[in-house]
């Protein structure tokens, strides 16, 4: 294995700047991990000529002065990102053969800063799910423990960071499919503000809740890359329009005097794994050594996120999915005997067991007679949500949860539960409905050698208080290097 692999990304800018190695052996390097892990299914497109391709041009720029603030860095999209003339499959049958003529925003801005596209990493079905085990494209392995579940849905991205098969990724985060997988898999994964990264060219699921976020080895390494994935798109209406901070400005500075938050609900939750538990109190201690405050507050509406956040993203996913229609682009069932018996078969081929269970869920709470009882009722909880969040935030910086209510869990537990599968999200999806933004930074090792991760959740808009604070979890904590 090349030594070039261990380099941290400050360690890779310098060294390609110092011409120490070239953009060229560097991808080389990444490209030979991949094929060294295959059989993790990180991927389920390795672009290799693309990769090659990028380095080249990368290598052009370093020498003649041009280059980008992440030229030649090795980076891993899932595949929920558009990719203009790279297969683009949501992990679906249905889009087995999607070849987008356009590019997304984010993935345009990281290629522009010089990042180079190594490939688009496997999912759980559309984002739906929290193990990242579609039937199309098949299982991700934790490199960990080959045995359990990296998280979902963005469980590719975690993996590729946590096998040493990518140096930086993409992922989406709806309901924890970045902060999930990244605690699983012993990295850093951020779910910024909702509109702070443009969604416009990122396969839909629930889009009041999508938001695009980095996974890296570090805390400063996912600030630098939130830096090139974030600011204003003109193509998505939901985009804010700020000025986007350096997000790295505050790392390193004193947290004395400043007040960390512990939910009373959810720290009085019976179901939590006492492992987690543990973690959660030597996280409140570590903060109480570098000068904080914890401060007990109250997120009463919180402990109904769940439940709304299943009724809202349903919803909003029949819908979103009704476009795949055999019509349009994808897979198109064959010996069909009229257009609709073209649709039953396209979207009853095309979908796994998941996409329709939501489909089907998400078409009852919007249907006439139950859209008062269900749907909207969801929505005026999500405000209560909103509500408490934002009283706690005048009390408190940050607040403190685990990530995970469990460590990894093996693949195939959650197949034939959903709903144990879904309770697995109860700490990440108040996130997304409360419209904050949070990191999970890794914090401790299971009893069984599993990674752990600490959650900090800040309000929205103010990620720099994400990496100021993770950063005091990363250097306090020893975690062993990554498995690879
Ligand atoms: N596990 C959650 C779900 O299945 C979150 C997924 C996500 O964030 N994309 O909806």
């Amino acid at each position: 294995m090349s030594s070039l692999l261990k380099l941290s990304l400050d360690h890779v800018l310098s060294g390609l700047q110092s011409k120490a190695f070239s953009a060229t052996e560097l991808t080389q390097s990444y490209l030979d991990q991949i094929d060294r892990t295959s059989e993790h299914n990180a991927y389920i497109t390795v672009t290799k000529e693309r990769a090659l391709q990028d380095a080249k041009r990368s290598d052009e720029r370093l020498a003649n002065g041009t280059a980008g603030v992440l030229e030649g860095v090795p980076i891993a999209v899932k595949d929920a990102y558009c990719t203009k003339n790279i297969r683009t499959t949501a992990a679906s049958k249905i889009l087995h053969n999607f070849i987008p003529p356009y590019e997304s925003h984010v993935t345009q801005k990281v290629s522009d800063a010089g990042a180079v596209l190594l490939g688009k990493t496997n999912l759980d079905e559309f984002c739906m799910g929290s193990t990242t085990t579609p039937i199309h494209t098949g299982a991700t392995q934790n490199p960990w423990n080959p045995s359990c579940t990296t998280g979902g849905s963005s469980g590719g991205s975690a993996a590729a960071i946590a096998n040493g098969s990518a140096l930086l990724a993409l992922g989406t985060d709806t309901g924890g499919s970045v902060r999930q997988p990244a605690a699983f898999c012993g990295v850093v994964g951020v779910k910024p503000s909702y509109g702070r990264c443009s969604r416009w060219g990122v396969v839909a699921y629930a889009s009041s809740l999508d938001t695009p976020g980095p996974f890296a080895r570090s805390v400063k390494d996912s600030a630098l890359l939130l830096n090139v994935m974030a600011g204003y798109d003109a193509k998505d209406a939901t985009s804010l329009n700020l000025p986007v901070p350096d997000f790295t400005r505050h790392i390193g500075q004193s947290l004395v005097g400043k007040k960390i938050g512990i939910p009373k609900e959810w720290y009085e939750n019976s179901q939590m794994d006492p492992e987690i538990m543990d973690l959660w109190k030597k996280g409140q201690e570590l903060f109480e050594k570098n000068g904080c405050e914890i401060v007990h507050v109250s997120l009463p509406y919180s402990s109904y996120a769940l439940p709304c956040y299943y009724i809202l993203a349903c919803a909003e996913a029949a819908s979103n999915l009704q476009r795949y229609d055999g019509v349009k682009y994808g897979f198109r069932a064959e010996n069909i005997e009229n257009l609709e018996d073209m649709y039953f078969q396209t979207r009853g081929q095309g979908f796994g067991p998941e996409v329709k269970r939501r489909i089907l869920l998400g078409t009852y709470v919007l249907s006439h007679g139950y859209y008062d009882a269900y749907y909207n009722k969801a929505q005026k909880v999500r405000a209560m949500i909103q509500h408490d969040f934002r009283q706690v935030f005048q009390q408190v910086d940050v607040v403190l949860t685990p990530t995970t209510p469990t460590p990894a869990f093996a693949l195939g537990a959650a197949a034939s539960d959903p709903v144990a599968m879904y309770w697995n999200d109860v700490l990440t999806v108040p996130v997304n409905v409360g419209n904050v933004c949070a990191i999970s930074v890794p914090a401790g090792l299971s009893n069984t050698g599993l990674p752990l991760g600490l959650q900090l959740i800040a309000p929205s808009l103010a990620e720099d208080r994400l990496f100021q604070f993770g950063h005091i979890i990363e250097s306090s904590t020893s975690m062993p290097d990554l498995p690879f």
